[in-house]
């Protein structure tokens, strides 16, 4: 992991700052919420993916650095031009384990990701955050409805549900590196969270606030496309790539029980890595026992916050506010306080 004194060197060579993020996953939303807060954005950009971030006038960055493919970030051009690198899904896929290494200041702590990689490091984090999980099932302990899930997060793409030992076997084989869960019935919600070291609005943790900003949940093929699948007598087996993301509202009575939930996370985080910042979302699923499961944590920006504005965005921090609006606000006001280097790693 690259050396967090480096970082802050790099850190205090800085005048000023921009912020920066590859051409993908939610870059619209950041480039448009850093130009709303008058912070200036360079896009990662590969030829192919040009034109669309072109075409949006509000929400292509100020400039582009061109690279060939993903994998590799111009990190020297970056940390010349002072940027701040802002991680979403995609930035996690496509740098893999090469982000710990990554020789430029990353919003965040890219301590978390040690434990967003691996999901046996995933569940211990959920229950030091005090969360309900599935159970995590050995192949011969699996007794029901059972999800199995391959290595590496891919937006769900592959995993499948089987009900016996015997079926697991069958189509998994004996060596494959999975992780089963109970299959949890009920309804499912991805709730974004922001820890912030300085905001008037959410619940207070050990070392600042953490906010609720919004709820969506994933639209996932074709799990949520049964109903059509029945109509019309096909029986394909459920898969849960996920296609798009809807806006979500829970029922007040439930939201003390997940702002508790986002404030666990935010303690235990500071226990294990030292703290996350920025935002974070938590992937639940609410049975009709009002119990919600906890099933994975997402320590950085999801895609879901591509809904821009919700009800609960506008209620911490007025109307027309994003997710990408808050990051850029959060690196502002730590600038100003000369605490960039306690939210950056
Ligand atoms: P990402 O990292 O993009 O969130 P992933 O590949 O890590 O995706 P998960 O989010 O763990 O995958 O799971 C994909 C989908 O599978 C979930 O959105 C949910 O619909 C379903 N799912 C996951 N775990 C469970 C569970 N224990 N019970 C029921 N459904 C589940």
């Amino acid at each position: 992991m690259f050396a967090k004194q480096e970082l802050d060197e790099i850190l205090s060579s800085y005048k000023d700052f921009k912020i920066a993020t590859i051409c993908s996953h939610s870059a619209l939303q950041i480039f448009n919420g850093a130009r709303e807060q008058g912070v200036k954005t360079i896009g990662i950009c590969t030829e192919r993916s040009r034109e669309l971030y072109e075409s949006f006038p509000y929400a292509k960055p100020d400039e582009f650095i061109m690279v060939d493919d993903y994998t590799g970030i111009p990190v020297d051009e970056l940390v010349e031009k002072e940027s701040i690198l802002i991680p979403h899904g995609s930035l996690v896929e496509y740098v893999g384990d090469k982000i710990d290494d990554l020789a430029i200041p990353i919003f965040g702590n890219r301590g978390s990701l040690v434990y967003e990689k691996s999901r046996n490091k995933m569940f211990e984090w959920m229950h030091r955050s005090g969360l309900r999980t599935p159970r995590v099932l050995k192949p011969d302990e699996i007794d029901g409805p059972s999800i199995v899930k391959f290595p590496g997060a891919k937006g769900g793409k592959g995993y499948i549900v089987v009900h016996t030992p015997e079926e697991y076997y069958s189509l998994v084989g004996e060596d494959a590196k999975t992780m089963v869960q109970e299959f949890i019935v009920g309804v499912r919600a991805y709730v974004h969270y922001f820890h912030s070291f300085s905001t008037p609005a959410g619940y207070k943790t050990s070392y600042g606030k953490v906010e609720m900003l919004g709820i969506d949940r994933r639209m996932e093929s074709n799990a949520d496309e049964i109903a059509r699948q029945l109509s019309v007598g096909a029986k394909i087996p459920i898969s849960f790539t996920v296609m798009g993301n809807q806006p979500l509202v829970l029922r007040e009575s439930l939201l003390p029980q997940y702002m508790d939930m986002g404030r666990g996370v935010c303690n235990s985080s500071k226990e294990l890595f030292g703290g996350i910042h920025g935002p974070f979302c938590i992937e639940t699923i609410v049975t009709e026992e009002l119990e919600v499961y906890a099933f994975e944590i997402s320590a950085r920006i999801v895609a879901g916050t591509n809904l821009l504005e919700s009800p609960y965005s506008r209620y911490s921090h007025g109307p027309n506010y994003t997710t990408g609006m808050r990051i850029a606000q959060e690196l502002k006001n730590a600038a100003k306080a000369g605490k960039l280097g306690d939210i950056v790693y």
